[in-house]
């Protein structure tokens, strides 16, 4: 199995978001949270990690606020 994002246990986005129909149609979480080789694209990684602070959890990986 591959590795998967390593946020995925504290990302607000995952864990509140991973049932929301808008995310499922968009398949972003077997997009970027799923591997994590495509996570390192995630928008909310990029901002924790140049801001030190997680993003609002209705922001997807791609920086769309729901
Ligand atoms: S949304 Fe981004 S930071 Fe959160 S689990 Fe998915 S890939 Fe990781």
């Amino acid at each position: 199995m591959p590795e998967r994002c390593e946020l995925l246990n504290k990302c607000g986005f995952f864990l509140n978001f991973k049932g929301n129909s808008e995310v499922v149609k968009q398949g972003w979480i077997r997009t970027f949270c799923e591997s994590k080789e495509k996570s390192e694209k995630c928008k909310r990684k990029e901002i924790r990690r140049t801001t030190g602070k997680p993003p609002k959890d209705n922001m997807a990986p791609t920086g769309k606020l729901l």
